[in-house]
Order: C-alpha cells, then structure tokens, then sequence
C-alpha cells in the first residue's frame, strides 16, 4: 500500500516521447502571460472582460511516470486504464494491456521494469515500490531532461519539484516506510545494470514522489493510479480553490471553475485535500502529507470550524446552527439543556467512532443507527451528519435500496455545495447519480432537473466532451427528456 493520503492532489502526469515536452498547454490567449495588476482599465473604468472563463480548459499534461494500482492489474489496461479485457505481458505476466497498440506505447517505460516484475512474480510488488522503481528508471534513461509545461515558456523537471528531504528525515513513519520500500527494491533490482540509489538519492526521489504525486480517478471519482506529472506541480492548494483537476485515462486535465484575469500559476489553486474536513482536520492532513500549513481564507476563518461542528437549536421555528458550549441560542435565546448537549456528545462520538471503522466498507444499518441519534440535534450542515449521508448514499446504493439512496441523496446536496463548492466534480457527479437513481425509479422529470444540474456543474469540471459527459451523462439526459414527454 502507497503510504500517501488517499487523497494525493490532483496534478499532472506524462506519458510523453522521450524527446519532445510532454505537457501540452493551451494557452487562453497571446496575452495571459500579462499579469492581472498591469491590465489596463477599459474606458467605462471597469475591469476588462477576463481572459480565462469558468470551465475552460488551462492545462493538459501527459504523467512522468504513473502506475495503474495493483488491485485492478487483471481488469485494467496498464498503459489507457481503461478497464476492459486486457492480455498479460508474455515477458513478466505482471501488467496486462487492452490491446498490441497500447503495449507497444508502453514498451519505452515498461521494457526497463519488465525483468524486475517477471523475477517477483507471481508476488505482488506494493505500489509505492513499483513507483519508485519506475521513477528511478525513467530518470536512468534520460528522464531528467524531461519537462512538463505549464505556459509556453515555463516548465518544470523532475528535479524542480519539491523533495521535503528535511521534513520526511525527520519523520519515522516516512522513514520505516522507505526503509521498507529500500528492500523490495534491492530484491527486485539485485544483479541488474539498475542500481538502487543510495539512501539520500532514493529518500529525495520518494520525497517528490509523497508530496507530488496525485491519484489518477476514474469517471466515479476512485482512485486508480498513482502519478506524478511535472508541470501541474506548479499548483499550490487552497481550500477554496478556482481550478480543479480531472482525468481522462492517464491524462490530467486541469479546468478553472472561476473566470480569471488572465493565466498566472501563482494565482490558480487546486485542492489537494477532501474538503468535507473541518479547518483542523484539513491543516493536519496538508501538515502530515505536504509538510505546510495551510493559511487559506476558509482555515483563518473561526466561523467555519463552528458551523461545521454545530448542533441544532433546540426551538423548532429557529433552526440556527448553535455551539453546545453556549447557554443559549444568540438568535432566539432558547436555553440549551445539559440534556441536548449530551445527546450532541454522544451522537458525535458515536459517529465518528463508526465512520472510522467503516473507512473502506460503509453498512447501510449501521449510518442510520448513527442518522437517528443526529436527528434534532446536529445541524443538517455539521459535517459529521454530511459525512455520515455521504456513507449512507453509498451504502444504499451497494445494496440496492434506491428509495433510501435518494432520500439521503438529497439532503446530502445543501452540504456538498456548501463544503465542496458549486463547481465540484463531486457535487456533479452527486446529481448525476440521483438522476440516474430517479430515471430508474420512473420519475424521469425529477431525473431530468438533476441531470441537467450535473451538466451545468461537469461541463465546467471536465468539459464537454470529456467522456463521462459523452458516454454517460448525454445519453441518461436524452433518456429522461423522451421519458419526461
Ligand atoms: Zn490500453
Ligand atoms: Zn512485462
Ligand atoms: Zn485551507
Ligand atoms: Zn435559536
């Protein structure tokens, strides 16, 4: 397992040629690289119209290196990711491809890691390792030259991103994984012309790998593959960010979900993170995975760690998100009783000890035991109720309650808009999936609202022609129109 947040941000990778620069930018227009502060004032004294609108496309880049992770090797294409019927590589029988064309295009990176996978084989090589190894070798073979655009003239190499070396030194839990990495790959690349780098070397390769790397999501939003791509890593974070990053295969899409003034990398944020975390949790993550502290406006702000953990004022006409600690609501002075600030302690505690434990498999019955404690005392946007729909929609779906699915579905909405933003890809794909669920259940003018609400938000997210829209979202829109009439 790959000792990195499950949420690896979002950034770019490179399947590129050898020679030519990987990234491909486009450019809004000849004049972005003009920064914001020097556009001049039209002539009615407004700002002139942006140059880069919500929605459009500001980066494609191809990964540096990637690996499809090894759960899905016998289902997914080790070079598109697609998942199809896919053909082993006779050599290792490690990787499978979906077609000759796609182990061909996969030849120039896998020839080298070929050898290593067929000697371990049949064990499996754990991700990170595998990652590693690919890293050490595309750098072997001239991978250092390499660069990934962000703008037609800026460019990052491998070396240019940042290692964390001080940080990860004096990290044990780094330091025990590495340690542990350091051996698969010395079993693996023993008695080869590749040698393992010696500790310092591999602990910067690892250091840009942890802090770098994103996960490759397919259309669902599941992590896939691991992947670092270069000129993207020019993206810093913000909890409220304006761009954000979606794939397609292997290839990272980046897409401003804000207009701006023009293209300026200092000014575009991705996150790296899940944002359906309180201000505390988030820095931690952002502390623990990418070693800063995050200053974002929504971490400096007191009022959101408190809306995210309010309890629900007691009178029924008021409805104000309050804080247990106060004696009584600031808005409609009803007292708070030591018994509602136990049920708010105990269903919070509750809560988060099961949503802990089901961190993989969410059970339907256990969200709703958790569900009914919360009714009435947190507020609907605390988000430790959200969290526990989150898990709730999941798990009706698994198991095919769909009048329950859509119940939690909706009042999931008000707390993914709020926390995730409006142009999230996971708040298009929320409507799209109750659209579905609603064209499934009968009620195509229901399913027609939420599906062309996930069309407005993931033309933005993942452009018009990205393939979930094309293969998926357009075909269950013209279903629900037909059905509707
Ligand atoms: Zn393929
Ligand atoms: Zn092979
Ligand atoms: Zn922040
Ligand atoms: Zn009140």
């Amino acid at each position: 397992m790959l000792a990195v947040p499950t949420t690896f941000r979002v950034r770019s990778f490179s399947v590129v040629s050898e020679t030519g620069p990987q990234a491909k930018v486009e450019m809004a227009s000849s004049s972005s690289k003009i920064a914001s502060a020097s556009l001049p004032k039209s002539k009615t004294g407004k700002n002139p119209a942006p140059q880069i609108k919500r929605g459009q496309r500001i980066l494609t880049e191809k990964p540096f290196a990637f690996v499809l992770k090894s759960q899905y090797r016998r289902e997914r294409c080790d070079n598109c990711l697609e998942a199809t019927k896919v053909l082993k590589c006779s050599n290792c029988r490690y990787v499978s491809y979906c077609h000759r064309s796609c182990q061909m295009q996969a030849w120039g990176q896998h020839k080298h890691e070929c050898p290593f996978l067929k000697k371990v084989y049949p064990r499996t090589v754990p991700d990170a390792a595998r990652m590693l190894c690919r890293l050490i070798l595309r750098l072997e073979h001239g991978g250092d030259l390499i660069r990934g655009y962000y703008t037609e003239h800026g460019s990052r190499k491998f070396r240019d991103l940042m290692s964390h070396y001080a940080e990860i030194k004096n990290d044990p839990m780094r330091l025990e994984h590495l340690d542990s990495l350091h051996a698969v790959l010395s079993d693996m690349m023993a008695e080869s012309p590749s040698t393992v780098p010696n500790k310092t070397e591999l602990m910067s390769i690892y250091g840009r790998l942890i802090t770098n790397g994103f996960n490759i999501l397919d259309a669902e939003m599941n992590s896939i593959a691991t992947a670092i791509y270069l000129g993207v890593s020019i993206t810093d974070h913000s909890c409220q960010p304006n761009a954000v990053a979606t794939f397609e295969g292997n290839e990272l899409h980046i897409h401003a979900i804000e207009d701006m003034e023009c293209l300026d990398w200092s000014k575009i944020f991705i996150s790296y993170i899940d944002l359906l975390n309180t201000p505390e949790q988030r820095r931690l993550d952002l502390k623990e995975h990418y070693y800063f502290l995050c200053v974002c406006t929504k971490c400096t702000d007191a009022k959101e760690s408190k809306e995210m953990l309010a309890a629900l004022c007691p009178n029924r006409n008021c409805g104000v998100g309050i804080s247990v600690d106060r004696t009584n609501c600031p808005r409609c002075d009803a007292g708070i009783s030591p018994k509602l600030r136990n049920a708010f302690n105990e269903a919070m505690t509750l809560t988060q000890h099961n949503l802990q434990n089901m961190k993989d498999v969410a059970y339907l019955d256990v969200c709703k035991v958790c569900l009914d404690k919360q009714t009435g005392v947190l507020h609907p946007l605390n988000v430790w109720y959200v969290k526990t729909l989150d898990a709730a929609f999941e798990a009706a779906i698994e198991v095919g309650k769909w009048t329950d699915a859509l119940d939690y579905g909706q009042r999931l909405l008000p707390g993914f808009r709020k926390y995730h933003g409006p142009w999230n890809p996971l708040l298009g794909l929320l409507h799209m999936k109750l659209g579905k669920i609603q064209l499934y259940e009968g009620h195509a003018k229901e399913a027609l609202h939420h599906l062309e609400e996930a069309q407005r938000i993931l033309t933005v997210t993942h452009g018009r022609d990205h393939r979930l829209l094309t293969e998926q979202l357009y075909l269950l829109i013209l279903q629900a129109r037909q059905e509707a009439h």
